[in-house]
């Protein structure tokens, strides 16, 4: 595989071209932003275990027979993956009630919720990630009804794969954001990443938190934290 011309790049992540036109290269960076963009700053080694447990969860997820866009891990920062069509949404699935949760509802941070809670964001950052509903999203075309269907499936089991493996690992999976794209073929994948930075982890007994909300909300032990969920999963 040879790296090619630097396609994209976000915030956390930079994605390449390959000699193949179906596959991509992304490389997982240590930045780290907060508050759409408000906030900048570095998490150190972030990009390798980002890497590391995404790779974990694609792997487990595609074993449990979700079709995900990972194909290999490449090198401590890079995963090639396949190439797909993005669809502009940010699926966030809730098990418990957590960050804009909290201020939307008027909920206690930690309400448990009687079923998962699924969202849709608009992906935009000029207009901050507006809520959407499904009707929201058949109007302007974002995806169709089958798509909006199949996604809710797939991040419903994603949902509970996810919740089975941690609690073995004494970790509450309180809610995450998954984002999908489709290939030339039509068929759906789930594709960026599964991690510290768009999952919200807490310590099934403490309810520490393992994620980016030591970032956000300036908690400390940031890089610990993402060590920490790192152990958990592959020790
Ligand atoms: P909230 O809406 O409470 O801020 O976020 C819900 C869940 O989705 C959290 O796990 C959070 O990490 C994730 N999430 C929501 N929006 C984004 C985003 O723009 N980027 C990332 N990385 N994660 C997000």
């Amino acid at each position: 595989m040879i790296k090619g011309n630097l396609l994209y790049e976000g915030k956390a992540k930079c994605v390449y071209e390959t000699d193949n036109p179906n596959e991509l290269l992304v490389y997982f960076k240590d930045d780290a932003t907060a508050g759409n963009g408000a906030k900048h700053g570095t998490i150190q080694d972030k990009g390798i275990i980002n890497n590391k447990i995404s790779t974990y969860f694609f792997k487990l997820l595609k074993d449990r027979g979700i079709k995900t866009h990972f194909l290999e891990t490449v090198s401590k920062r890079e995963m090639l993956i396949r190439r797909l069509d993005m669809i502009k949404l940010e699926i966030i699935v809730r098990n418990i009630v957590a960050g804009s949760l909290v201020k939307r509802l008027g909920l206690p941070e930690g309400t448990p919720l009687a079923a998962p809670i699924i969202e849709y964001d608009y992906k935009s950052d000029e207009l901050g990630d507006p809520m959407l509903n499904r009707w929201h999203i058949m109007a302007l075309k974002l995806a169709s009804i089958d798509e909006i269907n199949e996604i809710e499936h797939i991040s419903l089991s994603v949902n509970a794969i996810m919740r089975e493996l941690l609690k073995a690992k004494n970790v509450e999976l309180v809610d995450f954001k998954l984002e999908f794209g489709r290939d030339k073929d039509g068929t759906i994948f789930l594709a960026d990443e599964i991690s510290p930075d768009n999952c919200r982890f807490w310590d099934a007994d403490t309810h520490e938190k393992l994620d980016k909300d030591r970032f956000r909300q300036d908690l400390g032990g940031v890089e610990e934290a993402y060590q920490e969920m790192l152990n958990r999963l592959t020790m």
